[in-house]
């Protein structure tokens, strides 16, 4: 047992520490005292990020160095998904990086949309509505046959089979959101939707990494297409490349997407809810050359053609085989798949389970791409050899 007296000095003792510990953390904010003491200071919070001028005693943001930004297609509705979605996105990158949003809407954006959104960055973050002639039905559309079409395709239980708003949706994401006026200033973009989810701090900024190795499409996860959506997706494809042979590139990687060098279409293509790529690669005439080909067809409406297998197969055809990119680094969930890192030094960064993930799973192509990947470059290194 203490003594009275022994408790009382103790106490005194303890309270004088407390004093002594908070007069340095008042009086030298910036010390490595006050971070141990307060959690963090402030140029700890923001890592390398925030700059302090102290002959100035100015504070600035240094943002990412690429001239990309984060595309989000969004309803009004999917606010509180995408809030989910965007503090991990800032907690994992882009607290260090501040590139800026871009959000697109068919319809006004609410105030509170743009309240919640813009609390969570300290980045620009825009807000624009879809012009109609982007998201509208073209005037020779028979819309008895994409009715008949869609009861169909119904009763088949294919999925979104029967939804015009989600046609819209895929034929915008394929061949419009990069006209988009917001988006004029930026080379680069990475798609987000709500509800997805990043498992990996990305302590590099992946938009400098297209540019700097010349890559202009990357992906995390890749599958098959489910084929009732694409019926005569590929036929027009052909029809294409035998009437435009220019566009396609003789270094390209038509052996992922097909299985007989490009007589079929093996139904391989990257998920395109995440995509980092170059705005440029859209903006091309083979692009946009392509996309006006497939979009008279008709098959947006009277199938069901998704971007991800037209933004596939004509990255697949238009570029050179090592400017398309695997990002392994980024751990990355949009039900029902995940990519999760298997490497260990990569899990330290992470908190998802590589057994979890999809990439070997028999219904992904990213075997197939990593196996292609290699055989290319063992070749490469015996042609040079
Ligand atoms: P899924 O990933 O193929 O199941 O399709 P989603 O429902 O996730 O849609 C893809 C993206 O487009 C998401 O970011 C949605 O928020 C967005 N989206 C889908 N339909 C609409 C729509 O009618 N209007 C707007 N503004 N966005 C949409
Ligand atoms: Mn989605």
């Amino acid at each position: 047992m203490l003594k009275r007296n022994n408790l009382k000095y103790i106490v005194l003792a303890l309270v004088t520490l407390v004093c002594f510990h908070w007069v340095l953390t008042v009086t030298n904010p910036k010390s490595s005292y006050s971070k141990s003491w307060s959690g963090l200071s402030e140029s700890e919070i923001n890592g390398e990020i925030l700059l302090q001028d102290d002959i100035n005693n100015t504070t600035s943001y240094q943002i990412g160095k690429a001239k990309a930004c984060f595309i989000i297609l969004i309803r009004n509705d999917d606010l509180h998904d995408f809030r989910w979605t965007m503090r991990q996105l800032e907690d994992r990158f882009n607290h260090k990086y501040n590139y800026p949003y871009v959000f697109l809407n068919d319809v006004p954006f609410t105030e509170e949309f743009k309240k919640l959104t813009s609390a969570l960055t300290k980045a620009k973050t825009e807000y624009g509505l879809i012009p109609p002639e982007h998201w509208n039905i073209p005037k020779d559309i028979d819309m008895e046959v994409v009715r008949k079409n869609m009861e169909q395709m119904k009763l088949e239980d294919v999925i979104y089979g029967d939804s015009i708003p989600y046609r819209h949706m895929c034929r915008f994401e394929t061949g419009f959101f990069f006209r988009h006026e917001l988006l004029d200033k930026y080379d680069y973009y990475w798609r987000v939707e709500p509800n997805v989810q990043f498992y990996c701090d990305i302590d590099f900024d992946p938009f400098m990494y297209l540019k700097e190795n010349d890559i202009r499409y990357s992906f995390v996860i890749s599958l098959y297409e489910y084929p009732k959506t694409i019926p005569t997706l590929w036929n027009s494809v052909k029809e294409f490349m035998e009437k435009y042979p220019d566009y396609i590139e003789k270094d390209n990687l038509v052996d992922f997407i097909s299985n007989d060098r490009g007589e079929n279409f093996n139904l391989c293509h990257f998920w395109s809810n995440f995509e980092i790529a170059d705005l440029n690669l859209w903006r091309s005439e083979a692009y946009m050359k392509f996309f006006d080909f497939l979009d008279r067809k008709g098959g947006f409406f009277y199938e069901r053609w998704g971007d991800a297998p037209v933004h596939s197969i004509a990255a697949a055809l238009f570029l050179k085989k090592h400017q398309i990119h695997f990002f392994n680094e980024i751990g990355y969930k949009h039900e029902p798949f995940m990519h999760c890192p298997e490497d260990a030094s990569l899990q330290l960064k992470c908190h998802c389970n590589p057994d979890d993930s999809f990439d070997f799973q028999g219904y992904s192509c990213t075997k197939r791409f990593l196996e292609l990947k290699e055989y290319w470059n063992v070749t490469a290194i015996k042609n040079r050899g």
